[in-house]
């Protein structure tokens, strides 16, 4: 699979602040890659420079052969946007609003309503397509904003938090859509704070804190890696505590990470289920999952609260 991106020494600052800091990365054709962090880690930042609407401070970064200081307009018309916001015409139907936005691709009007036609049946819309933008569910608003950001036929899908604020049963939609594109060959780009999403659907990620990457890889690499097999969840105070933290040293196969009165420890042998039954034998408040993203994100961007 060939590079379609390559950020190096990536850099954005805003009036002295740094919020992307000397990021390297490539993405892959036809990949879908992930951009994971807490809130203000520089991932919007980043896929704004990507999307050539912000400019950069300093550093390569080249889209399908093209450079983003020299030739965001012919980058514009291979990429599909999917913001955060929704900022959809609220004066225009449905269809009108994805007939406005085909102008800024120069599209033949009959392509462009044979694309409009195309993207309102995928995205199950068709009998919405004369409604007005209040009507719309968040649900129906998003599936729109995505299906609007497909009318150029994108190399390149940038979505910046898809799924922000709707219900299961839409998240899983959209989910099911965006695969399908990936099928389809289209590279994208995923924004997002729902592991979940990210475990589901990306091939590949980076996990970024206050501007920079800290690591990247498949999420089942990075799980296995920085997490391993299992995780146990337990209170425990006083001598009970002691003893648990003592005996850690003679397990090689187990971590533990405190954080209040909660200690987390992470098992990476198979037998790591047993190893830390035994250990926390008398503790009442222990419960155990099987190491997920999450556990990732937590342990390397912290459990404190941002903001
Ligand atoms: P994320 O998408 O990971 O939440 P952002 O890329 O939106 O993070 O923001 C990264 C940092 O840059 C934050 O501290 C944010 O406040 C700051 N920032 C973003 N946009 C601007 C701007 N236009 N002017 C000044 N600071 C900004």
């Amino acid at each position: 699979m060939t590079e379609i991106i390559r950020a190096r020494n990536l850099v954005k600052r805003y009036n002295g602040f740094t919020a992307v800091d000397g990021i390297d990365f490539s993405v892959r054709r036809g990949e879908c890659f992930g951009f994971l962090g807490p809130n203000g880690a520089g991932k919007t930042t980043t896929v704004r420079m990507i999307s050539c609407v912000s400019p950069v401070t300093e550093g390569e970064l080249v889209v399908n052969g093209m450079d983003v200081c020299r030739e965001a307009r012919q980058i514009k018309s291979i990429l599909g946007v999917v913001p955060q916001e929704d900022n959809l015409d609220p004066d225009l139907s449905v269809r009108q609003n994805l007939t406005v936005y085909a102008r800024y691709f120069d599209m033949p009007r009959e392509l462009a309503n044979q694309r409009i036609d195309e993207n309102l049946a995928l995205f199950q819309l068709v009998e919405k397509q004369h409604e007005p933008i209040w009507a719309l569910s968040t649900g129906l608003k998003r599936r729109l904003i995505i299906a609007r950001g497909l009318i150029n036929q994108p190399k390149i899908l940038v979505l910046d938090e898809p799924t922000t604020g709707l219900d299961p049963q839409a998240r899983h939609l959209v989910w099911q859509k965006l695969r399908y594109f990936r099928e389809q060959g289209v590279t994208m780009l995923l924004c997002t704070h729902y592991m979940e999403e990210a475990a589901h659907l990306c091939d590949r990620l980076v996990i970024m804190h206050q501007g920079r990457i800290l690591v990247e890889g498949s999420p089942a690499e990075l799980v296995e890696q920085y997490a391993g097999r299992e995780v146990a969840e337990v209170r425990v105070s006083g001598p009970q505590r002691e003893r648990v933290l003592a005996q850690m040293a003679s397990r090689p196969g187990l971590t533990v990470e405190e954080v209040e009165d909660i200690l987390y420890i992470y098992a990476r042998t198979p037998d790591g289920r047993a190893q830390m039954a035994d250990l926390l034998l008398e503790s009442e408040s222990v419960s155990y999952h099987q190491a997920n993203l999450e556990d990732v994100f937590l342990r390397l961007t912290g459990r404190g609260l941002v903001e």
